[in-house]
């Protein structure tokens, strides 16, 4: 029975970025603005707001400045942005193994009145799981799970900014065990970029953008090799196939079928027809939130499951025949693939039970037949056929993108920058950066299995 819930696996604490005064102002890109009208702070002067607000002020009447304020427009609310100066996230190697990906980025406040007093700006990573089918489907709670992957406080004291742009760095490692954004046919795993500005009359401003974490499971050098064989003839095949493939990309497939001429040289086998299908495996348990866990019971899910086909063909010709090898040889490569138009989904694996396999279905349908003897001198069917059914775990991963994890570029990350300023010489090996990876709690792997080995894999005939 399924018992565990999404949050489970997210309790990141510990990295925190709090960015010195100085830092802010340095990045602040209207410090000219700011400078030049801040003695003017509490003017109601309507030149001086004109220069500020030359279109909401034409609305109102500048006759007097007392029915100016009785009448004063409402504080316009900060506007929040984000500025992302990491590359695109991607976590490569399996989630035990990956050393995660580096976020940084600009939390950005744009002031618009000339002075305005925050209480608080925080920016936080959330990830959020959606399920299709929830338990209640009216209830947005029990449809998506939200969990708090990390947080910033900016600033929790109240500050006055000058209108203008403010800038607060923020850097996260995103741990490598977490799951990779995900959109399968039952559900869906986010990451978002939430802020969220308190004004002194107690409004909030808010914003919300999307962030892409990848994975990418790099490829080892040598594709993999699988061996079948097909009791009780003497076929067997050799199936040569990569070890990871991406979704909207081709991949070539060998296939060599050994063992087609029969012991006896009377008959021997006839490839006729070859049919190969990409499966997409999903999984996933819709749970309810606290106001509906009487539905199905405390630490309760249901499970769903779909299969649908994200690639197939069928050819009737393109290998080749070789009858005159010790015991006759088929070859061929095939050119399968995952169309973009069916939106595979990555292979992902989470505690909360959301998960993702791909598999290789391949059929090579035999016909039997008699070779000639004298005085015959035609090849006749016997009539017998058989489908030589194999089936190999696929790896559907993100691409690589740029392939080099953040661990092996070593780029600094903002806490690692130090309150002083550094030397000139020799004081870039004395930082540890990848320090930051031993440091975070990385108690819960998933059970995310490494999906390459071909253990798996079954062979059929019928
Ligand atoms: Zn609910």
């Amino acid at each position: 029975m399924p018992t565990l819930i999404y949050r489970s696996f997210l309790p990141i604490t510990g990295v925190q970025s709090s960015p010195t005064t100085e830092l802010t102002r340095e990045l602040s890109s209207t410090g000219s603005t700011t400078k030049r009208h801040g003695s003017r702070s509490n003017s109601t002067d309507s030149a001086y707001e004109q220069s500020f607000f030359p279109m909401n002020f034409s609305k109102s009447s500048p006759r007097s400045s007392l029915a100016r304020l009785n009448s004063m427009p409402p504080t316009k609310p900060p506007v929040i942005s984000v500025k992302i100066e990491s590359p695109p996230l991607v976590c490569y190697g399996p989630p035990k193994n990956s050393t995660g990906a580096l976020l940084s980025a600009l939390a950005q406040l744009e002031i618009l009145e000339p002075r305005q007093k925050i209480l608080s700006f925080e920016m936080s990573l959330v990830g959020e799981v959606s399920h299709k089918h929830s338990i209640v489907s009216s209830c947005a709670d029990c449809k998506t799970q939200t969990s708090l992957v990390h947080k910033w406080d900016l600033f929790k004291e109240k500050r006055i900014l000058n209108k203008g742009n403010h800038s607060y760095p923020i850097s996260f490692l995103i741990p490598g065990n977490l799951p990779a954004s995900n959109t399968n046919p039952l559900s869906s795993i986010s990451y978002f970029l939430k802020g969220k500005a308190v004004l002194s009359n107690g409004e909030t401003t808010t914003f919300k953008q999307p962030i892409k974490i990848a994975r990418s499971i790099l490829p080892p050098e040598q594709p993999r090799n699988s061996v079948r064989v097909f009791p009780p003839t003497n076929l067997s095949a050799n199936i040569r196939l990569p070890t990871v493939v991406y979704p909207g990309g081709n991949f070539p497939v060998e296939v060599r079928l050994d063992g087609v001429l029969s012991a006896n040289k009377k008959t021997r086998w006839r490839l006729r027809r070859v049919v190969w299908k990409v499966e997409e495996h999903t999984k996933s348990i819709s749970t309810t939130c606290v106001k509906h866990r009487s539905k199905l019971g405390s630490g309760k899910g249901v499970l769903h499951e779909d299969a649908r086909l994200v690639g197939s063909a069928e050819l009737k010709n393109g290998w080749k025949s070789d009858f005159q090898t010790a015991d006759g040889r088929i070859e061929m490569e095939l050119e399968c693939g995952i169309p973009v138009l069916h939106r595979a989904a990555c292979d992902v694996e989470t505690p909360s039970g959301v998960e993702v396999t791909h598999a290789l279905i391949l059929e090579l349908i035999v016909a039997e037949e008699t070779l000639p003897t004298a005085p015959v001198k035609y090849v006749t069917p016997t009539g017998a056929a058989r489908v030589l059914r194999m089936q190999f775990r696929l790896c559907v991963t993100d691409r690589p993108g740029m392939g080099i994890s953040w661990d092996e570029e070593q780029p600094p990350v903002y806490e690692n920058i130090p309150g002083s300023p550094p030397a000139y010489a020799g004081t870039i090996e004395e930082h540890n950066f990848s320090a930051t990876t031993e440091s975070l709690p990385l108690d819960e792997p998933p059970l995310y299995s490494p999906a390459i080995s071909g253990d798996d894999s079954e062979a059929t005939q019928s």
